[in-house]
């Protein structure tokens, strides 16, 4: 059962921003390695939170080494759902899609035009039989095209957020600079799955919790 396709679930809120704020300077997925208990405690906050699906620390793009620690990670938060984490236009996409094969689901993320993610999509219907799910980062993207390609969900993530949200599976936007989690949870628009990007915490996921009641 691809579970993208039919479960509503509670996704996972910011992993760069919340180790930036923990004194990150260089590139995330080295934490895996080298600040472990850190990765793992954004995790448990946003699985204690209620986030049912967490995404692993490779956004960037990771060493196989770093995405094994990445995947084992996000395995140790009990959440219901590891989603492996990739920017969708990374350059080397398919080697880091092999490297996370141990999740449950592909997650590209933060694609900056409809053309870079329908390739991304494209690039992982062709290397892996997990489920798929591609996020855009633009205010309106071709999401029946993208589910065509092979998606199992498709929406939006980070900034900006979507004009017009009506038919995406996915919603997962920044804290767009609110500072009340529950002004940003009221603000977030209808979808099957959602959570938080950039600048968002376990708070808000709370108060995103707390609407979909
Ligand atoms: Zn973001």
């Amino acid at each position: 059962m691809d579970f993208l396709r039919t479960e509503s679930l509670l996704l996972d809120a910011a992993m760069g921003t919340a180790l930036i704020g923990q004194g990150l300077k260089g590139r995330a997925p080295e934490w895996n390695l080298t600040r472990p208990e850190l990765v793992r405690e954004v995790h448990l906050a946003h699985v204690a939170a209620g986030a049912q699906v967490v995404l692993t620390n490779t956004f960037t793009g990771a060493t196989a080494e770093e995405a094994a620690a990445a995947v084992r990670l996000a395995r140790q938060s009990g959440a219901k759902h590891v989603a492996g984490s990739l920017w969708a236009g990374l350059p080397d996409l398919a080697r880091q899609i092999d490297q996370l094969r141990e999740t449950d689901a592909i997650w590209l993320e933060s694609a900056t035009s409809a053309q870079q993610a329908l390739a991304a999509v494209k690039t992982a219907v062709a290397r892996t039989q997990l489920p798929i799910a591609i996020t855009c980062a633009l205010e309106k993207a071709p999401l029946q095209a993208l589910r065509d390609a092979g998606a199992s969900a498709a929406g939006y993530n980070c900034t900006p957020w979507p004009t017009d949200a009506a038919g995406a599976d996915v919603v997962k936007p920044d804290s767009a600079g609110i500072v009340d989690p529950a002004v940003w949870a009221a603000k977030i628009p209808a979808a099957r799955l959602r959570g938080g990007c950039c600048g968002t915490d376990a708070r808000y996921l709370a108060a995103l919790r707390a609407t979909s009641r």
